[in-house]
């Protein structure tokens, strides 16, 4: 129908001057006010904004030699705002406030500072648990540029000793890129293109006669820009590639700063990594090819806005980085992929308009639902319903959702949602005694529970809140945790050591809850989820006054999420 491709290209042109995005804002950080937060020469394992799934690297990491406890000094003046000790995450963080309205956050510590050590145990057996948030009063832990407050470590969900540090605008909490703060990295070397990929971006578009996306044929040229192989082309395109920067001290392949397209030499796209807020983090799944990140786990981050991405780090985009290319005309398509410093590379792509006849089409894998973006989609199949919020989609689509052999299949990973969604199991069915024991689990390709889902009760009903698409079944689990004395035995004579270590482990649902006493005080212990310890050291026990008789009962009880639950009682004995 040549009428209706024809009207549809003059709707793209005239979007062209409504779609002009434009926040362009430039800010002048002050340099020189922070200082590196470590005594060690700057070296990065990773770049603010790098890509992730749902969110975006919201700091530097810096490297700290593959170990833990250096001083993490203050970057300048200020108070301690905010501490907060969690399992996984930033592990244990601290917050400054500077007065020049900026924060300053360093995480995954290994411990505090002596005096800001002693302000969070004491509040840590005033609250009776290791994981805390605390706002001190801006009197209250004063700090200087240069002074240790930490030590660094590799708490929470890091996987490799680091001090992951950030700027904050505090008002806005917004995050900003260290580095704009005249915070020095050696980089003298061109960001790398791995990969480019041409994306058909209308229903007519072909790409060498095909209408799904082409990997381009690119060449490295002597001075490493690069060129790809010329492209025929008829309708409307976008481009996306895959690249990374690495810096002059570290072999670690971080993210770049900029990325702009051109076309002809004008420029139609451009998004950098200045700063961005955390709400805005889950768009990076619309950045990215988020089904070519699921199936080849490559992140192509795309030169072109799709519909409902609502990020801020674009400017000079026109057009939302579509380019239509006509027949008969020749164009001549640049990408520039920065660093920070300036160093660039450029891939060229030579396009020549041609109308062609499509060969390779895409097929559509159609499903008995058909769910919209704009309504609730609700679906029940036995005793499993699927509830999906409104807007939570971020395109109409046939849903795959099944149930077989008590595996329910919602979907695939393939896709990103804006939302969670609910899945929910009627266990009426169940004995009411074995109902308790039961949760809903992720399940792999070979029909096994890998993991536990967030399981809440209500009646007769198990539920799930989450926006991890793929396979889900209930399963039972009937073992308690297990209990492990590490480095002491029951009836020993302790009065040496430093510290009590304790390995704790759950199959299936996992550690819920952990509570130690000695002599029926409750004592600290540090939980590490990464190797499954507990760690009580003897040092605190002036918080807790341990009584003045050499014998003494340490009893550890611990909970799974569907509260089964084991006691670990031993004696030991220590002078005083
Ligand atoms: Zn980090």
């Amino acid at each position: 129908m040549p009428n209706m491709k024809f009207n549809l290209r003059i709707i793209s042109l005239s979007l062209i001057l409504f779609y002009s995005v434009s926040n362009y804002s430039q800010h002048n950080y002050p340099e020189n006010y922070f200082q590196n937060p470590l005594d060690l020469k700057l070296v990065l394992a990773a770049t603010f904004g790098e890509l992730r799934t749902n969110h975006f690297h919201a700091g530097i990491d810096i490297k700290t030699q593959k170990r833990e406890g250096f001083n993490v000094l203050a970057a300048a003046d200020g108070y301690v705002s905010r501490i907060k000790i969690q399992h996984w995450g930033y592990g244990k963080a601290l917050y400054i406030k500077h007065p020049n309205g900026y924060t300053t956050v360093y995480a995954h510590l290994q411990k505090f500072s002596p005096e800001i050590e002693k302000y969070v145990k004491q509040n840590q057996y005033n609250k009776e648990s290791y994981t805390i948030q605390l706002f001190p009063k801006a009197n209250q832990l004063l700090v200087k540029k240069g002074e240790t407050i930490a030590y660094s470590g590799n708490t929470g969900g890091s996987t490799a000793p680091h001090l992951h540090f950030e700027i904050r605008d505090s008002k806005t909490a917004k995050i900003i890129n260290p580095l704009l703060f005249g915070i020095e990295v050696a980089d003298t070397k061109k960001p790398n293109i791995i990969s480019a990929y041409v994306y058909p971006l209308d229903d007519f578009a072909q790409i060498n006669q095909s209408n799904i996306k082409q990997k381009l044929n690119i060449t490295l040229q002597s001075n490493g820009d690069l060129i790809a192989d010329k492209i025929y082309v008829d309708g409307t395109i976008g481009f996306g590639v895959k690249a990374f920067d690495r810096l002059n001290d570290a072999m670690n392949k971080n993210g770049i700063y900029k990325l702009e397209l051109f076309v002809n030499n004008e420029k139609i796209y451009q998004h950098r990594l200045e700063t961005f807020s955390f709400a805005e983090g889950k768009y990076v799944n619309l950045l990215v090819d988020y089904p070519h990140h699921f199936k080849k786990r490559e992140r192509i981050q795309k030169c072109f806005i799709v519909p409902h991405n609502k990020l801020s780090i674009y400017n000079d985009v026109i057009n939302n980085g579509n380019i239509f290319i006509q027949d008969g005309l020749n164009y001549n398509i640049k990408i520039v992929a920065s660093d920070i410093k300036g160093n660039n590379t450029t891939l060229t792509i030579p396009v020549q308009g041609k109308e062609q006849k499509i060969v390779f089409n895409k097929k559509n894998n159609k499903t008995p639902y058909y769910f919209k973006r704009e309504i609730f989609n609700k679906v029940t199949l036995k005793n499993v319903t699927l509830a999906i919020p409104k807007y939570s989609l971020y395109e109409d689509l046939y849903f795959d959702f099944s149930l077989n052999k008590g595996i329910v299949k919602v979907h695939d990973k393939s896709i990103p949602l804006d939302k969670s969604f609910t899945l929910s199991f009627n266990v009426s069915e169940y004995p009411k005694a074995e109902q308790k024991k039961l949760f809903i689990g992720r399940v792999n390709s070979k029909g096994y529970v890998t993991s536990y889902s967030s399981t809440k009760r209500k009646e007769n009903k198990l539920y799930t809140v989450t926006r991890t698409l793929g396979k889900y079944k209930l399963a039972s689990d009937t073992k308690k945790p297990t209990i492990t004395p590490k480095n002491f035995k029951n009836g020993q004579w302790l009065t040496n050591y430093r510290f009590l270590k304790v390995k704790i482990k759950d199959n299936l649902t996992g550690i819920k809850s952990y509570k130690a006493t000695i002599d029926g005080k409750w004592i600290l212990m540090e939980y590490e989820p990464k190797t499954g310890t507990l760690t009580y050291d003897f040092n605190d026990s002036k918080y807790s006054s341990l009584s003045k008789i050499s014998k003494h009962i340490l009893k550890i009880v611990v909970s799974d999420y569907v509260n089964n639950t084991n006691t670990y009682i031993a004696t030991f004995y220590r002078k005083k």
